[in-house]
């Protein structure tokens, strides 16, 4: 655990440096996020005194890194939702960095939703910088073959995929497995970026339609293991309520506190 005065002196330097840039967001049409981080609500407290001034200029916070810790979605949750509750007043717009597996883009559309604000993330998934680690599989997007430096993950069906989006007609008229099986050239991760790129755009686009017809809940406790966990953490955590995660027998099981441990803020 980082030590208050550690997490004092983190805040204050990154104060210290949004102070620096500040200035070109009255001058120039740009956007600027301020970083929010803590993994507690004391951690929460002391970085928020040295942000508020400037979120209440950019109304717009930026929240990865240190604030998302885990791998675990529903701690993920409860951690954007600690920043959004403290903030919620004062901003327009929530950016989440890196955080773009399947589940997190469903569950980060619904958040949209319970808070009536813009929340945008960014994904790794088709950078060509970091050549493509993995290979969102056209069937769906919950299955991904690992690639690079690595080499492939096994499966034996590779050979036989086959993809019908724009990239892969183009590039591999359509076989993606049988260029998956040979060896990897640097052009083809231009392929595999373009096809990631696609299909993550097209699981946005079922997204949207789930939402725009009120299934999403539906579909998230449906297709993602602690699913319902997730929608319950965030409902818990922006009506003012605390979720803890405990281990019983080797399981993950979140317990849901209506009242917050408000010691920090009151
Ligand atoms: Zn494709």
């Amino acid at each position: 655990m980082i030590a208050p005065e550690a997490v004092e002196k983190m805040a204050a330097f990154t104060a210290k440096c949004i102070d620096m840039w500040i200035k070109f967001f009255d001058k120039y049409n740009i956007t600027i996020t301020i970083p929010f981080h803590g993994f507690d609500d004391r951690q929460v407290s002391i970085w928020w005194k040295y942000i508020k001034d400037y979120v209440k200029v950019t109304r717009s916070i930026s929240l990865g890194g240190m604030a998302l810790r885990s791998h675990a979605i529903v701690d993920n949750i409860i951690s954007i939702c600690r920043r959004i509750r403290v903030s919620i007043d004062d901003i327009k717009h929530v950016h989440i960095f890196g955080l773009s597996s399947m589940r997190s883009i469903a569950f980060i559309h619904l958040l949209e939703t319970f808070i009536n604000k813009k929340v945008t993330y960014d994904s790794s998934k088709y950078s060509i910088v970091l050549r493509v680690s993995k290979l969102h599989l056209p069937t769906s997007m919950n299955m991904y073959i690992r690639i690079g430096r690595k080499g492939l993950s096994k499966n034996s069906n590779i050979k036989s995929l086959t993809c019908h989006c724009p990239a892969c007609m183009r590039f591999f008229d359509g076989k993606i497995g049988e260029h998956l099986s040979s060896r990897l050239m640097t052009s083809l991760h231009h392929a595999l970026a373009l096809h990631n790129l696609w299909t993550i755009i097209m699981y946005i686009d079922k997204v949207e339609w789930l939402r725009a017809t009120n299934r999403l809940e539906e579909y998230i406790v449906k297709n993602f293991p602690h699913g319902e966990d997730g929608i319950k953490a965030m409902k818990t955590m922006l009506e003012g309520g605390e979720v803890v995660k405990e281990f019983e027998g080797g399981r993950v099981k979140y317990k849901f506190y209506t009242s917050s441990l408000k010691r920090w803020f009151a």
